[in-house]
């Protein structure tokens, strides 16, 4: 190895070097990489260091580029014999930047990391405001006209008290954000989905100005026009009803409790099917899922629970639902089906269920509530509140017989 005497930057001089001229330092250099021994090229030049820091008494080499930051010369280390695949260590003269590391820590690179960071927290910062305006457009856009008490509907008026119950804040000014919640307001997700839209659709509770940013997504449709959204579950919402009286906490308790004797028969019997209904999915759900399955009910499941609520209580309902789904896994495990056959075959199961112990007349025993899939706030205040039959609703078939 040739190593010519100008490409050696000799302005730093190790101490242990400083003895030397810069041939001799040259000398040393080319000598080490020919492999002399290094106690011997220590003794000749009267070196006091270790052979195995020889390397780091080392001068820097120019090298043919100057420093990106400043314009500065750029030199490179002499790497050990043992390192010569590591990437060179190439660095500025008069800033110290590093050219090829990731991360420089550099004066310069530093400064422009700290422009970089306050620019980004400028641009979060000016998001975060423009999601507040639009929030807020879309909010007071949404104003509207509150709803007179007389004109909710027998509907309107269950799924108040359930939701009221659910969570109202203790200031009766707020509805608290669902999934805030210990309790569930209704069977399943979709029904609660339904329950909050269908209030806010009737302008009967509107999303508030009070929910967390987060609560809010702004979505851009297809045409490049945006929208605001709002998360069911973790808005808040303000209650858009006021009575005649103009007495708000006399209102509140009757959006409550409503008085029993508004629901007529029909009503309370088509919102038991419902309610049984969704009852009967949640357990089907909970089921599948237990076992591994992934089934998401369709149009058919729910023809199927249905029909089989024309016939029998929630109760032997579940008890249809755990045998099918016990079945169909005792079957899958014993490799006589597929998992996905054995998953589809549920609802069949369930069907075929139904049907014989109609036609064999059997006496389908109902099993009652099970303390993992708690009974859900719309549930309680029908069967309890309204029609006041308790745990019949959940033991006996649907029934405009009930009073
Ligand atoms: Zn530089
Ligand atoms: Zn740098």
């Amino acid at each position: 190895m040739r190593i010519s005497i100008e490409s050696i930057n000799f302005n730093n001089i190790n101490k242990n070097l400083k003895h030397l001229s810069n041939e001799q330092i040259v000398e040393v250099i080319e000598k080490y990489y020919r492999n002399e021994k290094i106690q011997d090229i220590l003794d000749e030049y009267k070196i006091s260091t270790t052979p195995s820091t020889l390397i780091k008494t080392f001068p820097t080499k120019f090298v043919d580029e100057k420093c990106e930051k400043c314009g500065c010369q750029l030199v490179v280390k002499f790497k050990s014999k043992s390192s010569m695949y590591e990437k060179e260590k190439v660095n500025c003269l008069q800033c110290g930047h590093d050219k090829n590391k990731r991360f420089c820590n550099c004066r310069l690179c530093k400064a422009e990391h700290k422009v970089m960071f306050l620019e980004k927290e400028e641009q979060l910062k000016k998001a975060l405001q423009e999601k507040i305006e639009k929030v807020q457009n879309a909010l007071e856009s949404n104003e509207v006209l509150k709803i007179l008490e007389d004109n909710l509907t027998l509907e309107d008026r269950l799924y108040m008290s359930a939701l009221l119950r659910c969570s109202l804040s203790e200031d009766m000014s707020i509805i608290n954000p669902l999934g805030k919640i210990d309790r569930i307001l209704a069977p399943t997700e979709k029904f609660v989905q339904e329950i909050i839209k269908t209030l806010v659709a009737r302008k009967i509770i509107k999303v508030s100005r009070e929910s967390s940013l987060d609560a809010f997504d702004i979505r851009v449709d297809e045409t490049g026009a945006e929208g605001v959204t709002y998360r069911i579950y973790d808005a808040k919402y303000e209650i858009n009803v006021i009575s005649e009286d103009g007495d708000y906490g006399a209102l509140i308790k009757r959006l409550m409790y409503p008085n029993p004797e508004i629901f007529d028969e029909e009503f309370c019997y088509e919102m038991w099917k419902k309610v049984a209904l969704k009852e009967s999915e949640e357990y089907l759900l909970y089921e599948m899922r237990k076992v591994g399955y992934n089934f998401t009910p369709g149009e058919k499941t729910y023809r199927v629970l249905e029909n089989l609520l024309d016939q029998f209580s929630i109760g032997q309902i579940y008890n249809i639902i755990y045998r099918a789904v016990a079945n169909s896994t005792r079957r899958y495990q014993a490799k006589e089906i597929t998992k996905i056959h054995a998953q589809n075959s549920v609802i069949a199961s369930c069907e075929l269920q139904g049907e014989r112990a109609v036609a064999e007349n059997w006496t389908l025993k109902a099993y009652s509530r099970r303390i993992d899939v708690p009974q859900s706030i719309i549930s309680e205040v029908l069967f309890n509140s309204i029609m006041q039959i308790s745990t019949l609703g959940f033991s006996e078939v649907p029934t405009k017989d009930f009073r």
